[in-house]
């Protein structure tokens, strides 16, 4: 760890910080916030924080509900944009029981133990995430609308773009709190932008993520503008993903790379990851996809992939190999979206990996071919899958997949797939716009 106890009380006392949030996220990753005045500080470094687990989605029964923070001691930074006189600090905390056990559905928990799987193989898992979204108008009550603020589009009065502004601080923001941003651009719809934050292991990744919304969307709300992760907020227009980048490193070395491969300069435990991803990408894609909106957005003419194949040269793939080779060789996985747990979905994702490189799965040849110009016969000679279709669909492969179970672990599995049931029958069982557009005029 990069600070001790005495480090954090140290800074707390240095920067004028008043309250501090003690943030762990629930099953569906919605971040959650105990807020502690500067004086509970030290009780909370020593994990001596309790709160009701009862009231939180997919934690626990009511009669086990005392549920304990302890804090990532290394996640301590400041609220920039929050007052600087009486300071807002944060940190990251894992969930422990009453009995000071590491509780099975904290998430963060389930990322550090297939993190620690790897471990064992001698890996450590790397993660540099794309994550996109949309910048929109809100209206008189505040309420987010699906307008954007973008120069020459919809709203055009003001001399300059209110999103640019907004994205610019949402980036010195993060710097601030120690994020190394390394792009940060529009994206292809109006009102779309994406961040992209330098590589780290999988663990300080996911707290990233999560930090990330947070940030994002409380520093577009001081420009006016909503900030939204939901991946397919607009017919007809590009979706927002959350590419991951991705690699292992073995003694300080990146396992992905072999110079001696003249053709794809990537090692074999590289060709049996992708393989591990590509055989149970169906049985993840529950969690990297998560809601019902998220395969609105996996479908083909919108640089969102559809299709089962890895590439090293086309953005069809739903795993594409950048072109750089040494110590940045990585593999780009695609289909996530950002409205995803980040931790779960990090687990499920190396999880998959790591049971490619245990069973030797190969990936079989990589696709050279645009595969949305392919034809249904073309990509079935090809060995071509679809993801799944729905939030259904991928539920239905989820039950399937051991190794992905395995990695949720049963309490998780089980709070997590109810959950999304609800949700998926709640969305079937609805009378949409689109059906009163189509059949009420003719039947
Ligand atoms: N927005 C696209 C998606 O849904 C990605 C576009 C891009 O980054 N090239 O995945
Ligand atoms: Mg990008
Ligand atoms: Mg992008
Ligand atoms: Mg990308």
């Amino acid at each position: 760890p990069k600070y001790t106890k005495s480090d954090i009380l140290r800074k707390a006392q240095e920067l004028d910080v008043k309250f501090v949030r003690l943030q762990f996220t629930d099953i569906l990753g919605i971040i959650k916030n105990v807020t502690i005045t500067v004086e509970r500080l030290e009780e909370a470094l020593d994990g001596k924080i309790m709160f009701d687990g009862s009231s939180i989605e997919g934690f626990t029964r009511i009669q086990e509900s005392d549920m304990y923070l302890m804090p990532d001691y290394d996640t301590f930074t400041i609220l920039p944009w929050k007052p600087r006189k009486g300071a807002e600090a944060r940190l990251m905390c894992d969930i422990y029981t009453h009995d000071g056990e590491p509780f099975i559905g904290c998430p963060r928990g389930i990322l550090k133990k297939v993190c620690e799987e790897a471990r064992e193989m001698g890996y450590e898992f790397l993660v540099g995430p794309e994550p996109e979204f949309f910048l929109f108008e809100m209206d008189e009550d505040g309420k987010p609308t699906i307008k954007t603020n973008d120069k020459g589009s919809y709203f055009d009065l003001s001399p300059v773009d209110l999103g640019e502004n907004a994205r610019r601080d949402i980036t010195l923001a993060l710097e601030e709190m120690g994020f190394e941003v390394e792009a940060s651009h529009h994206e292809v719809a109006p009102g779309q932008h994406e961040i992209d934050f330098k590589y780290a292991p999988a663990l300080r990744t996911a707290d990233n993520i999560v930090t990330f919304k947070f940030v994002t969307k409380a520093i577009a709300m001081e420009h006016g503008l909503y900030a939204t992760f939901m991946p397919k907020p607009i017919f007809g227009e590009n979706g927002s993903g959350m590419h991951l980048n991705m690699s292992l490193f073995k003694d300080g070395v990146n396992a992905f790379y072999d110079e001696s491969n003249k053709e794809t300069g990537l090692s074999e435990v590289a060709m049996y990851f992708i393989g591990g991803i590509l055989h149970h990408v169906k049985g993840f894609t529950a969690v990297t996809n998560p809601t019902v909106n998220s395969y609105k957005r996996l479908v083909p003419g919108y640089e969102a992939p559809v299709y089962i194949s890895w590439s090293s040269k086309n953005r069809s793939a739903l795993v594409r190999i950048p072109a750089a080779r040494g110590i940045a060789t990585r593999i780009e996985l695609r289909s996530p979206d950002p409205a995803a747990n980040p931790y779960l979905a990090l687990a499920v994702i190396l999880a998959a990996g790591l049971d490619g490189i245990k069973n030797r799965i190969d990936p079989g040849p990589q696709t050279f071919d645009n595969i949305y110009e392919m034809t249904p016969a073309e990509r079935m000679a090809a060995g071509i899958e679809d993801l799944p279709g729905s939030l259904k669909e991928a539920l239905e492969y989820l039950s399937k997949d051991e190794v992905i179970k395995a990695a949720l672990g049963p309490h998780v599995y089980e709070h997590f797939v109810k959950a999304k049931l609800i949700e998926w029958d709640t969305y079937r069982t609805q009378v949409h716009q689109w059906e009163l557009d189509q059949y009420l005029g003719i039947f």
